[in-house]
């Protein structure tokens, strides 16, 4: 088929067409969550725009399949294989066992992905599935002599390399090569400073939960190998795209690269999709009036989740994003106005072919050039006031939706529909008060009557006595 989708290729530093290993098909990998504490609305947003890459590659006609793995086990709360760990840290704040935390974790996770309109993957995999695998890559690498045993665990060798530093430019590899970052402990069984871990045995963690036989003895994996495993577990030697945030690509994804090349012996993945932070105003990772945020907390202050996608989706993936309450409130007061004036469009007539035809060129066009959301978002704008039936105004939204997931044609219908209980529900409380006053007067509790007047003033609704009636009206 014809290749037409371009992309930022963080590995080329280009924005790139996608050519696939097999014509038609992406196998496409997404690194999963650590499941040790609810998800972030910043790392959300890398799989809100993961999925809107995945639809945008299914929209234009390939066969995607893709994978995710699900960090159980062995992710520590520094990439430079020291601090805690983070699941047994999440268990013993909670009181169960790591895999308990581990499910409730995954399952939130999902949860959350649901209400954002985020499709799960095709494979979903825990890291705790692949113990065998890991360790058959490890001895693989020890055979090869990419790896060596010191102080009780395997390290990867990164010297044994021509290039380990894939992403990096010229300048950025030579301060890679002299700075230590100041907080991380240097590992002494280390020949190299960036060498990793493949598997420990050794723990800084004496009660570390989760342990396995392996050839170098009862231990645990590095982080670094799962998403290898996994990935060419389940897509091949040959792995079309590799996504993840802008802090995965080092040294995670690096990591990935040096061991995955050197255990199949040939290049692995050709396309790296980064997506940038989501930052609060002082340019930090956000955290909102000390917030963490999560989908739970937007819901709890009453936002539709999935505004929030709309918020992402508004901005390119490849630029940091600025998170306030204030932006988001904008945002979903815009998405309110759109959804319900697409509810007001009639689905009757015939489909006009040709405007149908040029819309979704224009559409496709702003997908397949480096995902420009924002303008997507902008061709739906315009073909709800195009000069053209509502009809086909309602095909071509309900066709962008299959990449956007906004919910365009039937979120409006839903907001309508409540604000329409509502007034019912308020309709009927101001006509249960009037009875209830008129029982008192007749009861000659006048007293009673006027705290009832005073009440529906209270909620801005003032009561007259006419002739005809008692009538209402909002103050
Ligand atoms: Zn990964």
């Amino acid at each position: 088929m014809e290749n037409k989708f371009r992309f930022y290729n963080t590995m080329t530093r280009e924005v790139e067409t996608v050519i696939p290993h097999e014509d038609g098909k992406i196998g496409m990998y997404t690194c999963g969550p650590t499941v040790y504490h609810f998800a972030h609305i910043g790392n959300l947003r890398s799989y809100i725009m993961e999925d809107v890459l995945e639809k945008g590659l299914r929209y234009v006609g390939y066969d995607v399949k893709r994978v995710m793995n699900i960090t159980d086990v062995g992710h520590l709360s520094s990439d430079a294989d020291t601090g805690e760990d983070k699941m047994l840290k999440g268990a013993k704040r909670e009181h169960k066992t790591v895999m308990e935390v581990a499910q409730y974790y995954t399952d939130a996770f999902f949860e959350d992905c649901r209400k954002l309109n985020i499709k799960r993957p095709d494979v979903v995999e825990p890291a705790t599935n692949c113990i065998a695998e890991f360790i058959h890559m490890i001895e693989v690498l020890l055979e090869k002599g990419y790896a060596y045993q010191a102080g009780g665990n395997v390290y990867f060798d990164t010297s044994k390399l021509e290039d380990y530093f894939v992403f990096s430019s010229a300048v950025e590899k030579e301060q890679l090569q002299v700075g230590v970052r100041d907080d991380v402990e240097e590992d002494v069984n280390k020949r190299n400073k960036n060498d990793f871990v493949l598997w420990f045995t050794k723990s800084k963690f004496e009660d570390q939960a989760l342990k396995w036989e392996s050839p170098w003895g009862v231990g645990y994996p590095g982080w670094h190998i799962e998403c290898s495993c996994i990935g060419i577990k389940n897509l091949g030697e040959y792995m079309d795209i590799h996504c993840g945030g802008v802090d995965n690509i080092f040294p995670h994804h690096t990591n990935e690269i040096a061991q995955s090349e050197s255990f199949l012996g040939h290049p692995w993945c050709h396309y790296w999709f980064h997506v940038n932070h989501l930052n609060d105003q002082t340019g930090k990772m956000s955290k909102s009036k000390g917030d963490f945020l999560t989908v739970s907390l937007l819901e709890e202050k009453g936002y539709d989740p999935v505004a929030y996608r709309m918020f992402c989706l508004q901005s390119h993936y490849r630029k940091p994003l600025v998170f306030s309450y204030e932006n988001l409130n904008n945002v979903e007061l815009a998405y309110e106005k759109l959804v319900k004036k697409i509810a007001a469009l009639k689905d009757e007539g015939e489909v006009d072919s040709k405007a149908f035809a040029e819309y979704k060129e224009i559409f496709t066009d702003a997908i397949c050039n480096d995902l420009n959301t924002s303008m997507a978002i902008t061709v739906v704008y315009d073909v709800v006031k195009a000069d053209m039936n509502d009809k086909t105004k309602l095909e071509l939204l309900s066709d962008f939706d299959q990449v956007l997931s906004l919910n365009l044609t039937t979120a409006g219908k839903k907001l309508l529909e409540e604000s329409g209980s509502v007034d019912t529900e308020l309709e009927q409380y101001i006509k249960d008060k009037i009875a209830e006053r008129a029982a008192a007067k007749k009861a000659k509790d006048f007293a009673k009557a006027d705290a009832i007047r005073e009440e529906l003033l209270s909620k801005g609704i003032a009561i007259k006595d006419t002739r005809e009636g008692v009538i209402w009206e909002r103050v």
